[in-house]
């Protein structure tokens, strides 16, 4: 019996397990394990989405059982590898601790927001999973509330101020559905004026979006300064509090502050004994095989897998469901004795939503803005949940936002127990 135990259930380890499934099918001598933390994945481009409520919280996720066959799921947290027995070692929560132990070991942990690059990031809000989602809808709701209740100016302007710290791809997308967000929920809020919101966005590097052309950058800037939002290039955040951020010659009160400054390896991918790059991804080759350790394969955001040009693919959705699909001929291949092939994939293309029906989008060289942008990503990320029931009630949301405006329901898991 060849055991194979995948860890993490994002994109890359779903989707690893079920193609792995689909070739070892009819084969009793091979188990396969996938183990997770959640026993949903969340498919990220609609977290936006999810947090604003133009989509129900649970849709932008996927429960992982259903999409499994054969493979045996257990929901726990994974803590170490041991690379000599051959063991994962997870903890549930409950307490209970699993040995797993494998022959082929395929790592998909993910990676995490990055908080080591400004002192006081631990005070920011993240935007990585569906509970960053949920605390920050609370956050930005209740924000709205006390700014209507409050007589105090600079309390009101403190709470109506709102800073995404990171101009990348989720720092932009982010900003976009917060600013159409406000405008839509507004009218809930008579004594709220819409010039007493404030916007910003700080992003260390020369430009925003440096994911996408710089044309279409610039056109998702106008896009947001339209609807009032500061944003600055080349301006670094140089340290963070409890509602202040610290710029090299200012400081802004801000009631909501969200960190979204690049990534770093899964801490728990970091420290399985194997060989890593200088940022601590697992260096495989181009077959995603661990350079150190044979029987261990890794990919999708903790992984540095060299592209072609020897550089790491990036650490996107798109290549990591790609990268899952020859991991598992690989690894089958490997078990029958088979040469592996390498990884190789060029960029579809990238995709950024701006709220209020606006994106941009630059697909196969051709670049769309606008309506038809929104269209085309929205259409995209549906067809990337796996299952139809999912897809079905996304565009059952989708539909009922297109006439009513965002709920404004904070859902505060502390609320006291009535007596
Ligand atoms: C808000 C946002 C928007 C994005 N938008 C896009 C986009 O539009 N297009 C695009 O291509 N990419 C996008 N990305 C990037 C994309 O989400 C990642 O590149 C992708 O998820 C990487 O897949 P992965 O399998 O490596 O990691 P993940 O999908 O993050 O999966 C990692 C899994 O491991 C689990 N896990 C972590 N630690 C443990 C542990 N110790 N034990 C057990 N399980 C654990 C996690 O719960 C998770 O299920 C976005 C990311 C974010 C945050």
């Amino acid at each position: 019996m060849t055991r194979i135990v995948v860890l993490g259930g994002g994109f890359g380890g779903v989707a690893a397990t079920r193609h792995l499934e689909r070739l070892c099918r009819g084969r009793p001598d091979v188990e396969i394990t996938l183990v997770s933390r959640e026993n949903f994945f969340v498919l990220t481009p609609l977290l936006f989405e999810a947090c604003s409520g133009r989509l129900e919280l649970r849709h932008c996720a996927q429960p992982i059982r259903p999409c499994l066959r054969r493979a045996r799921f257990v929901e726990a947290t994974v803590e170490s590898v041991d690379v000599e027995r051959r063991i994962a070692r997870a903890v549930a929560s409950d307490g209970g601790a699993y040995d797993l132990p494998y022959d082929q070991l395929v790592v998909a942990l993910g990676a995490a927001t990055n908080e080591t690059l400004i002192p006081g990031s631990s005070s920011a809000f993240t935007f990585k999973t569906m509970a960053d989602a949920l605390l920050l809808r609370n956050q930005v709701i209740e924000q709205f509330e006390r700014a209507d209740a409050a007589s105090d100016a600079e309390l009101r302007r403190r709470s109506l101020t709102f800073v995404v710290i990171g101009g990348g791809l989720v720092g932009v997308e982010l900003l976009g559905e917060l600013t159409a967000f406000a405008d839509d929920v507004l009218r809930y809020y008579p004594r709220i004026r819409r010039d007493e919101l404030g916007f910003h966005l700080f992003e260390a590097g020369p430009r925003t979006l440096p994911e996408i052309d710089p044309e279409l950058a610039a056109v998702a800037t106008q896009v947001l300064a339209r609807r009032g939002a500061d944003i600055r290039a080349a301006t670094p955040v140089r340290s963070l509090e409890p509602g202040r951020v610290h710029l090299a010659d200012a400081t802004i009160e801000a009631g909501t502050i969200v960190l979204a400054a690049g990534i770093v390896p899964n801490a728990v991918a970091s420290r399985i004994p194997v060989a890593h790059d200088e940022r601590g991804r697992i260096d495989v080759d181009a077959a995603m095989r661990s350079r150190s350790h044979p029987e261990v394969w890794a990919l999708g955001d903790c992984a540095a897998i060299p592209g072609p040009s020897g550089r790491p693919y990036p650490a996107l959705a798109q290549h990591a469901i790609r990268e899952a699909r020859q991991l598992a001929k690989n690894l089958v291949a490997s078990l029958d004795g088979r040469s592996t092939a390498p990884f190789i994939f060029d960029t579809l293309g990238t995709m950024a939503a701006l709220g209020h029906s606006q994106a941009v989008a630059k697909v196969k060289g051709l670049r769309l803005t606008g309506f038809p942008a929104w269209w085309l990503r929205r259409t995209y990320y549906l067809l990337q949940m796996p299952r139809w029931d999912r897809r079905l009630r996304i565009i059952l949301d989708w539909t009922v936002a297109l006439f009513f405006r965002p709920d404004i329901t904070k859902v505060d898991i502390t609320s006291p127990r009535d007596v």
